[in-house]
């Protein structure tokens, strides 16, 4: 069976920048399942992994704009420590979710701190990142209707008590 839309393929991966620093993995005895076809993951590996089978390796290289997207500099704002309830301890690498305006809290993570000065940054970790997988496919079989519905994967045998 090769993997194409609706399958739920198992893999392993490396995953690492242009800087050869390792950003995730998944390992053979631990491996990550998606469903192909549903933007479970980035667009790029997506694409690369279609009509492979078990056993097939592959390394893929992916754009930002085929992975976690470009740096916005228009997410990255400043506010003063007054935007946060007081008494409240701000760190640097702290994540919290907030309502810029459009209804939708979106993550931000504080990226510096000068005073009373508070520096945010809204975009992925990972945008501006070209990602090297260095992937290999344990598992493919059809989805199951469950998984079909939910749009991910239910892990090796497509059971889940949600
Ligand atoms: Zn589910």
């Amino acid at each position: 069976m090769t993997i194409q839309k609706d399958s739920v393929v198992g893999i392993s991966y490396v995953l690492t920048n242009n800087a050869g620093m390792e950003l995730d993995q998944a390992s053979a005895s631990d491996p990550f399942f998606y469903l192909h076809g549903a933007s479970n993951i980035v667009p790029g590996l997506e694409e690369k992994l279609e009509g492979l089978k078990v056993g097939d390796k592959r390394q893929v290289s992916v754009d930002p704009i085929d992975g976690y997207g470009e740096i916005n500099p228009a997410l990255k704002i400043k506010v003063g420590r007054d935007a946060f309830p007081s008494g409240t301890e701000i760190e640097v690498g702290m994540q919290f979710a907030a309502d810029v305006g459009n209804g939708q809290p979106m993550p931000f993570t504080v990226e510096n701190v000068d005073g009373d000065e508070i520096f945010l940054d809204g975009n992925h970790p990972l945008a501006g990142e070209t990602l090297n997988f260095d992937v290999e496919v344990l598992s493919v079989r059809q989805a199951t209707d469950d998984e079909l519905s939910h749009g991910h994967a239910h892990g090796p045998e497509g059971h889940a008590d949600h």
